[in-house]
């Protein structure tokens, strides 16, 4: 029987780590089958704090996983695939396994969605993006394309404008599905190149190991055509890795999990930690906070029932 096990190893379930394992909890974290999460493919993250000079996003989840590997923390490989949280001890199957705990803390994340692309996903983290936030400030006076039609691609391309020289916005429909006041923001915006009914056929250049250009082409008309850039942001979404949980904990339509006050989930004794939360900030410290509540709200809950 387990204390607490943690359910994903990004920087909110390895910050759960740190904490529980600090706190003698032994916790178990299942690591999915992307160990270190999303920062797993990325390269310099320059804005989580304590790093002056930036730190590679894989070094930076790798010393997380260490440092809570040094107080106890256990970390197995593999997906939940099953959960049976009607009842108490809460049953988690990893791949087959089954595993007993008292409590759980969901930290599996938001994956973001990507077009598909094999030289898109070569290129992930060196010159494809999906977070401006992130890695806008790399592409200071150079090209970028943003691909998209909601809400959050005209929020990137609006704050690339920051960066880019200009900042080219593709989407595959000449409708939006984005609200009218961020059209409005976007459409008053200079710097903002539109391209409509186009999609992207290549991001090129895996060969070079950067982003160098993009090859387009128009739905409507069939023209084929390349055009340079140096950053390539993907804005169409984000998934919540939540559907094993389905039925159980309540998550809001696009499957992000609802809240229920701190770190709280409508279950007592599971508790939710990053992205697969917050539909808002997705950031490598938010993430690493939400796992320290969590954390400490599992800690609490484990001592008033006298564990
Ligand atoms: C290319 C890229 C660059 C980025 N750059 C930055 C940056 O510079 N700075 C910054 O602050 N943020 C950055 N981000 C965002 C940041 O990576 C995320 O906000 C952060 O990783 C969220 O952490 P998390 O632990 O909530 O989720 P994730 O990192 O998404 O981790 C989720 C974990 O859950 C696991 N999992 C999923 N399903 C299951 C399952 N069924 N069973 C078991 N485990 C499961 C996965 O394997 C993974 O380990 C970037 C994101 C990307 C994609």
């Amino acid at each position: 029987m387990r204390n607490v096990v943690i359910i994903g190893s990004g920087c909110a379930g390895s910050t759960a780590a740190i904490y529980t394992a600090r706190a003698n909890l032994n916790p178990l974290v299942i690591s999915g089958v992307e160990p270190g999460g999303q920062l797993s493919l990325t390269t310099e993250v320059e804005n989580f704090p304590g790093f002056p000079e930036g730190i590679l996003g894989p070094v930076l989840v790798e010393n997380m996983r260490k440092q809570a590997e040094r107080f106890g923390a256990e970390y197995q490989y593999g997906s939940v695939i099953e959960a049976d949280l009607s009842r108490r001890p809460f049953r988690i199957n990893v791949e087959g396994d089954w595993v007993e705990t008292r409590t759980v803390i969901i930290a599996s994340g938001a994956s973001a969605r990507w077009l598909g692309l094999e030289s898109e996903r070569q290129l992930i983290g060196k010159g494809v993006s999906s977070c401006a936030t992130c890695d806008g400030r790399f592409y200071q006076g150079r090209k970028i394309m943003v691909v998209g039609g909601g809400d959050s691609a005209m929020e990137e391309a609006n704050f690339l404008t920051r960066f880019g020289s200009e900042v080219a916005l593709v989407h595959r429909r000449d409708q939006f599905r984005a609200s009218k006041i961020m059209l409005e923001r976007v459409r008053a915006n200079p710097k903002i190149k539109w391209i409509t009914n186009t999609v992207v056929d290549e991001v090129m250049d895996p060969k070079r190991e950067a982003v160098t250009a993009a090859r387009l082409r128009n739905v409507v008309t069939g023209a084929v055509w390349e055009q340079e850039v140096d950053g390539f942001f993907v804005a169409i979404g984000h998934i919540p890795n939540t559907a094993v949980f389905k039925g159980q904990i309540d998550t809001d339509a696009d499957g992000y999990i609802i809240s229920h006050g701190g770190a709280r989930t409508n279950i007592p004794g599971v508790f939710h930690a990053g992205d697969v939360q917050d539909r808002v900030y997705k950031q490598a410290i938010t993430a690493a906070g939400a796992g320290c509540m969590a954390a400490m709200e599992a800690e609490k809950f484990l001592e008033a029932e006298g564990h």
